[in-house]
Parts: structure tokens; sequence; C-alpha cells
């Protein structure tokens, strides 16, 4: 019973420890960027999971209308079948991140399948937009010692979120994504919403609409841009954040 009891423990331990070291901010695995600077009135509004139109291109027309820009960390199944969406974020002045080919888990990648799921995205973005990437997040932010390894060695700088995920993908009302975001942002945050389901290519699938359907994200966008310039934030892309620093 006693050795039951202990082996629970140890798990949990375990557990917490992983949980710990695999939170956006850790940097247990090696540097990522987290945030930009404190001094600056300033914060990164990135998207991820993307191109997912219409609603992709309707967050495109929200950030133009509040002339603000923001950092699309696409999936590159999505880019190759919507590669006019991501030509439109590279017009527009937004920037464009690798969130690699499938949305894949990294850990579980050998370095070769890390290498070809993100250069199989860089070109389908080149093509797409002619625009070279050299930022990635990585899907569920899941990274160990090896993945940053193989991202630093390809050129990439690998780049998390600083305020807590807003579990847009279950599509709650625009107010309580916009909600749970407001409550954290301070001077160099980093945001994180979803334009799109893991690079699903909607289109194609025979999905249910909460899955795609990213019209809640859409409005939220809006109510949090706005909240934030009255508080007197600029919005940056990540690129830029990371020339600040
Ligand atoms: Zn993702």
């Amino acid at each position: 019973m006693r050795i039951v009891a202990v082996l629970a423990i140890v798990a949990g331990l375990f557990f917490i420890a992983y949980e710990w070291a695999e939170s956006p901010a850790s940097q247990l695995f090696g540097a990522t960027v987290v945030h930009g600077p404190a001094n600056l009135r300033e914060v990164a509004l990135t998207f991820d999971d993307g191109p997912n139109p219409p609603y992709t291109n309707a967050i495109l027309r929200v950030l133009k209308t509040e002339r603000v820009h923001a950092t699309f960390f696409v999936v590159g199944r999505a880019v190759a079948a919507y590669p006019a969406t991501v030509r439109m974020e590279a017009r527009d002045g937004d920037a464009i991140g690798n969130h690699t080919w499938n949305h894949a888990h990294l850990i579980v990648l050998d370095p070769q399948q890390i290498d070809r799921s993100l250069q199989r995205t860089d070109a389908a973005i080149e093509k797409a937009a002619g625009v070279r990437t050299t930022i990635v997040r990585p899907p569920f932010g899941a990274r160990d010692w090896l993945v940053l390894s193989e991202l630093r060695r390809l050129g990439y700088t690998p780049v998390m979120w600083s305020v807590p995920l807003a579990r847009d993908w279950n599509d709650p009302p625009p107010a309580v994504i916009a909600r749970r975001v407001l409550r954290y942002v301070r001077n160099g945050s980093i945001i994180v919403l979803h334009d799109g389901n893991r690079g699903l290519v909607c289109a194609r699938e025979h999905l249910a609409t909460h899955v795609c359907d990213r019209s809640n994200v859409v409005a939220a966008t809006r109510i949090i841009v706005k909240a934030l310039k009255r508080r007197g934030y600029r919005f940056v892309t990540i690129p830029q954040m990371l020339h600040q620093q």
C-alpha cells in the first residue's frame, strides 16, 4: 500500500515538473521569446492555425480598419490551400510565422521530420506571399531540448506567448474571449488568438461548423484592439518586437 502511495506521489511530481517545464514562459528547454520589452507601451497580437477563410480575411479587415498589424503563425497545409489569404496578410504589412506543415507535435518527430515540416511550410509561404520567415511557434507550445536546438540550428527564433490562452478554440462568445485576454495584458505582452483550427482545410473536409467558424474570434479581435488602444498600447509585429530587444 505504501509503495503505491509513493509511486502516486512520484508520478504526481513528474506531472507537475512536466507542466512547469512545458509552460509557455519556461526557459528550461532553451531560450524562447515569451514577451517584448517591459518599458514600452506595446503589445503583439498573434493568430495561430490559419489561414482559414473567410475568418482570416475578416480579421484582416478589422486590423486594416483599426490600422494595426499582427503576426500570423500559419500552418503549411492551409497555406498551400489558401495562398491568396497569406498573400493578403503580407501585403497588409502583417508578419508571417511558421506553425509547421500539419500542426505536428514536434516532440514526437525526429530532427529530419522537423526540418521537412518547417521547410515545406516556408516554401509554401514564400510561394504564396513572396516572403521568408524565421520565426516559429511550436504547435501546442510543445518543445524539449532536441526540438529547440533543431529550431536554432535551422536559424529559427521560437516564439511563445505571455498572455494565458483564451481557449478561443472552444468558441466562447467574443466578450468572454476578450475578457480572458484583456485582464492579463501589460507592456510587452504577446497575445495568442486562433483564426483557424490546427490548419484544417475546412472547405475540403466535412467538419462541424464550430470546428472552423471563427466569427467569435473576429469579433473578439475588434473588442481587444479597441480596448488596448484606449489603454494607450501600440501594436507591433513579432519581428518588430524582436528588433527592440
Ligand atoms: Zn496551433
